[in-house]
């Protein structure tokens, strides 16, 4: 039997279904990945680079302009069919949870109610000195395509320069997203991780972490990522289709 057979098999089944994403399910969305070539202003910059605390330190500005040229990149983008599968899995009765590293709100747009956002989101900046999360204005959520540098507007309370509410490298998640994260995985009979790399922790434990708790992992990504467990499954393809494919499998009587 196929490992679509099998992931169908044990969707048809399950009762508790959780949806772990990272960037690749966003890809068809035109939101890029870590490892797709930037184009245009950005082309000659590392996003690894400019996703750091000391990256904003050092350039605020810099750092600042990039979020702002993302966040304007998502507000444009629409969810594909790989974000529309969670509520429509949903929509067949299952309690269906969505965790996400994405910084996006692809998943909220296709209707996802609840998505614990390991990684923060784009929309909700904070102040770097304060640490309060703050709201931006129309004006200041416009870049233009052909400026890099925009200087970050003050926190209200403190003065402080206002940086994304994301997580950057060594930062920890925030409060309570890894407990709401295990509370849907320890219960959940197929966990269906998404366009993940798998190598951002603690986020990349999580299929393992599901394992353990003996679940059935179905990968979902453009390469082979298992881990080699006798519970997983891997679908290889694009999301979207993947995605598309195996709902329509659990759909037909
Ligand atoms: P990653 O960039 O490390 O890996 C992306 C994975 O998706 C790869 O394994 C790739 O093979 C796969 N992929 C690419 N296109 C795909 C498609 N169409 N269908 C299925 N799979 C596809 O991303 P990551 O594992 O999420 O980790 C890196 C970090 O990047 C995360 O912390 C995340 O917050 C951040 N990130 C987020 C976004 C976003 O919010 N949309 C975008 C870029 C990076």
């Amino acid at each position: 039997m196929s490992d679509m057979h099998i992931a169908s098999s044990a969707l048809r089944k399950a009762t508790k279904v959780v949806f772990f994403t990272g960037a690749g399910i966003s890809a068809e969305s035109g939101i890029p990945t870590f490892r797709d070539q930037l184009t245009g202003l950005w082309e000659k910059y590392d996003p690894q680079r400019l996703e750091t605390a000391a990256a904003f330190r050092e350039n605020p500005a810099l750092v600042w302009g990039w979020y702002l040229w993302r966040r304007q990149q998502v507000s444009q983008a629409k969810p594909n069919a790989a974000h529309f599968a969670a509520p429509r899995l949903a929509s067949t009765g299952r309690q269906v949870a969505v965790v996400t590293q994405n910084i996006d709100d692809l998943h909220e747009r296709a209707g996802s109610e609840d998505v614990v956002h390991l990684h923060g989101s784009l929309a909700q900046p904070k102040c770097f000195a304060c640490h309060r999360s703050a709201e931006l204005t129309p004006e200041q959520t416009t870049v233009s395509d052909e400026v890099a540098l925009v200087e970050p507007p003050r926190c209200k309370r403190c003065n402080g320069r206002l940086r994304p509410g994301v997580v950057w490298f060594k930062e920890d998640l925030p409060v309570g997203a890894w407990k709401a994260a295990m509370n849907v995985i320890k219960d959940c009979e197929v966990l269906i991780s998404v366009g993940t790399s798998g190598v951002v922790m603690p986020a990349a434990d999580i299929p393992e972490i599901a394992l353990a708790f003996g679940a059935t992992v179905i990968h979902v990504n453009l390469m082979d990522v298992s881990l080699g467990g006798t519970n997983e499954l891997m679908l290889i393809g694009k999301a979207a289709e993947v995605l598309s494919t195996l709902l329509s499998t659990i759909s037909t009587p």
